[in-house]
């Protein structure tokens, strides 16, 4: 991947990592007892620190898990180039009540409608998408389940991308927002794949590369 900005041709972007929850409310608990923001924050500060190793510019929101206004996530977010929540994923109540825990696994990414600048976010999205895929990820794609509490609609169903109009962050960013769901984390197997160092490094690196090279290509239009 050809970085423009390191060349010195444009500037670096700028990118703000939102960790999904906070302390005091931390999202879903994985089957192995640990909290969504526990995983989140794990793999949201490895994707930070890949970014800023590619020479970007990364703000952070929620790292502190002191962030329980969702609106106040988004604030920095004028003038900057894109904003990536990370979340993990649970699954439906009445397929958890059903023993089907290891049913679903796999990661998925949302873009909001509603969001100012939606296709330099459904770009970011789908090459996100596109680079877990690469890696060998597969999209959960049950978000789509025309059921109450999903039915999301699917853009892109190769890279995993759905619409949700009104994710609070996605709509109240002022610049492109995405939303990953990285894994499943009610799914016993996944809670433990997620949760190793060396996997959690490496899906980061993924999710760097796939931001880099959706902005890489806006710097590229806007020249
Ligand atoms: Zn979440």
């Amino acid at each position: 991947l050809a970085l423009a900005w390191c060349t010195g041709a444009g500037a670096a972007p700028t990118v703000v990592v939102d960790t999904g929850h906070s302390l005091a409310m931390p999202g879903v608990y994985a089957a192995t007892g640990n909290t969504e923001f526990a995983y989140n924050l794990l793999i949201s500060n490895r994707v930070a620190e890949r970014l800023q190793d590619m020479g970007m510019t990364v703000l952070r929101s929620g790292q502190d898990g002191k962030a329980n206004v969702l609106t106040g996530r988004t604030r920095g977010t004028a003038g900057v180039d894109l904003f990536i929540s990370i979340h993990h994923d649970s699954m439906q109540q009445s397929w958890l009540d059903a023993g089907r825990r290891g049913d679903y696994s796999g990661f998925a990414v949302f873009v909001s409608d509603k969001n100012p600048q939606p296709q330099p976010s459904l770009a970011c999205a789908k090459a996100v998408g596109q680079a877990l895929v690469q890696a060998g990820e597969h999209p959960s794609l049950y978000h789509a389940t025309a059921i109450a509490g999903e039915n999301r609609p699917l853009i892109d169903r190769a890279n995993g991308v759905h619409r949700f109009d009104n994710l609070a962050v996605l709509r109240t960013a002022k610049s492109p927002a995405i939303l990953l769901e990285v894994g499943v984390i009610v799914n016993p197997a996944e809670a433990q794949r997620l949760a190793k160092e060396d996997v959690v490094a490496a899906l980061a690196a993924e999710i760097a590369d796939g931001v880099a090279a959706c902005l890489a290509k806006g710097q590229s239009i806007k020249r």
